[in-house]
């Protein structure tokens, strides 16, 4: 994605020398993506980025005659140049998640394309961490309660019963306008268990699922034969 968003800004592929194959590499070779002792010195380096931008360009126009892979006509398929826009966004928010990584820890064993795909929801929810205590005190006074399973904790319960809520952002990070102020209307409370749920939903079925949705699911996935749980 980061390399075809450098295709449509520069309108044709760069080469190796350019800095901006130079900073997409430095920032690639520098993120926590794939394990260090596993990779090649080569890993992410200028030429690769070159190269994958000469891919895409190919996956995008196969008479060409050059090669790509089925990822290269996966990404194309989903971005093309009339999402350029909407691309652009996902690369910055890529990029802030790449740098900003320390949090991250991305295990070893799936494909590395994949991985790369991850940093948006890790994005998310380094997001989601910072209005929590915020959204925690604003819903105590009337009991704190996840918005999927309805899990609740009454307002004179002991402060402790706060770790089993975070907060959620009910706004897709592609559609946030960058750095734009996060209301606590835009949070959801949910449970630790559901906001697992409600992020492996989308991981899963790759696009957005709001809470109503993540509700639903949930019903349809368990049997629940003596409602909900409350704390008193
Ligand atoms: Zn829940
Ligand atoms: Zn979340």
């Amino acid at each position: 994605m980061l390399a075809l968003d450098l295709l449509y800004r520069h309108g044709k592929p760069i080469d190796r020398h350019h800095p901006d194959s130079i900073e997409l590499s430095e920032l690639l070779r520098a993120a926590p993506i794939y394990p260090e002792a596993q990779r090649k010195g080569s890993f992410r380096n200028s030429d690769g980025v070159a190269l994958k931008l000469q891919n895409l360009l190919s996956a995008i126009d196969p008479n060409r005659g050059l090669s790509f892979s089925k990822t290269d006509t996966e990404v194309v398929a989903e971005f093309p140049i009339s999402r350029k826009a909407e691309l652009a966004k996902l690369a910055i928010a890529i990029r802030e998640a790449l740098s900003d990584a320390s949090e991250i820890v991305i295990g070893d064993q799936e494909d590395i394309e994949f991985q790369e795909g991850k940093f948006l929801t890790a994005r998310h929810r380094q997001r989601d961490r910072r209005l929590r205590k915020k959204l925690i005190e604003a819903r105590r006074p009337g009991g704190l309660k996840c918005e999927i399973c309805n899990f609740t904790v009454s307002p004179n319960a002991s402060r402790s019963t706060d770790s089993f809520f975070e907060g959620h952002h009910t706004i897709p990070l592609a559609a946030a306008e960058g750095e734009r102020t996060t209301r606590l209307s835009d949070m959801a409370l949910l449970c630790a268990c559901c906001h697992r749920f409600i992020h492996r939903l989308i991981a899963d079925n790759r696009r957005w699922v709001g809470t109503t949705e993540a509700a639903a699911a949930r019903k349809a996935l368990l049997f629940e034969s003596k409602g909900t749980a409350t704390v008193v």
